[in-house]
């Protein structure tokens, strides 16, 4: 706590809808009376020797926060550097992505009762950015895999499992294939498995998993997948989809030391400076942000009020959930319910 008897968060806007979407966050918290003050962190990154880096000041804000919320940062294709995202998740070694996704009561999509929770190792895979041009039309990409990476991952998966009282971990990899890479991934599982004996270990190939999400999303409902960065980048997107799209996934980066929230979409540039964004996802991230930092009570009140919103019909609702409200509209309406 800082010498008001509030906590201090770093706050990263972002980009496009980053700012709208973050100024909707900052009012409800202030509505709620959250005992939070932001710190507001100034990511545009600096290239020192070719390498994409973070400028000095929010790396400090960071480190001494230990928790920040981030909206999402628009990444230049094909200019030759770094994702500033990627950037942010080795700087602080956030080895590990948590992105639940439940349906939410009151909007109606194909499947009701999605209670799934996917973790996505965070930091190598064919994320490395380890790419080079062998010869001019022949280019190559490393798809790296450590055992270190891949056990605090799963380990972390097996704690989270142990933490929500979910009785099974399920392996998402295509072993079958790459037998060395994601054979390493399972392996680790496998040994790990001993020391939680109550939690059941389970393995599936991703395009099973694929099939089956899509299916019959309730066969996840009582475990945690775990699986490496590209599959868990896909797979939550599509689990997003299963509950009404982008606008409402929230997930975390966790770290040792550590953690950012962060909504699961980007930057949407089709609808920036249109006051069409749901906040939902930033909000529902900070809500994971507030129990992680024991604030459950406000967790609580804010998530039943965004919920209840977007319950009670689509004159409060915002375009991407087929409703007719602005972002302003929406948040107003979020502050009246809480
Ligand atoms: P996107 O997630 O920004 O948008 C995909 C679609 O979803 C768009 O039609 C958009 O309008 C819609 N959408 C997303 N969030 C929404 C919200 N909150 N409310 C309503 N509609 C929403 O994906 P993209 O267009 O592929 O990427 C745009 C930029 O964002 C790129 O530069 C990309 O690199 C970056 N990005 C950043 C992150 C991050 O910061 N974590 C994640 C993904 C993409």
């Amino acid at each position: 706590k800082n010498s008001n008897g509030k906590y201090t968060v770093s706050f990263i806007e972002g980009d496009g809808i980053g700012v709208e979407i973050s100024d909707a966050v900052k009012q409800i918290y202030s509505a709620a009376d959250v005992p939070i003050e932001w710190e507001s962190c100034d990511v545009t990154p600096l290239f020192i020797n070719g390498k994409t880096t973070l400028p000095q000041q929010a790396v400090d804000s960071i480190n001494k926060n230990l928790v920040a919320l981030k909206g999402p940062l628009a990444t230049p294709v094909g200019k030759g550097h770094q994702s500033l995202n990627l950037t942010l998740r080795r700087t602080f070694n956030l080895f590990a992505n948590v992105r639940p996704c439940k349906s939410i009561q009151g909007y109606k999509t194909p499947y009701e009762n999605v209670d799934t929770v996917l973790i996505r190792e965070n930091t190598e895979g064919e994320y490395s950015g380890i790419e080079h041009t062998i010869v001019p039309g022949v280019v190559q990409s490393i798809k790296l895999i450590t055992k270190v990476a891949s056990e605090r991952c799963i380990r972390y998966a097996f704690e989270y499992a142990r933490s929500v009282g979910r009785k099974e971990v399920l392996v998402v990899h295509k072993a079958s294939i790459m037998k060395l890479s994601d054979g390493l991934f399972v392996k680790t599982a496998e040994e790990l498995a001993s020391e939680y004996p109550e939690i059941k270990l389970s393995f599936e190939l991703l395009d099973n998993t694929s099939l089956k999400l899509c299916t019959d999303p309730s066969d996840y409902k009582s475990l945690v997948m775990v699986m490496p960065n590209l599959y868990g980048d896909i797979m939550s997107d599509l689990s997003s989809g299963l509950i009404g799209g982008l606008g409402l996934t929230p997930s975390g980066n966790m770290g040792d030391k550590v953690s950012i929230f962060e909504a699961v979409h980007g930057s949407a540039p089709d609808i920036a400076g249109k006051n069409l964004a749901n906040p939902t996802a930033l909000l529902l991230s900070s809500c994971m942000m507030l129990r992680h930092m024991s604030l459950n009570s406000y967790a609580d009140k804010i998530e039943n009020s965004v919920l209840k919103t977007i319950a009670s019909g689509p004159e409060h609702r915002t375009k991407d959930l087929k409703g007719t409200s602005s972002t302003s509209n929406f948040t107003e309406q979020v502050i009246k319910n809480l």
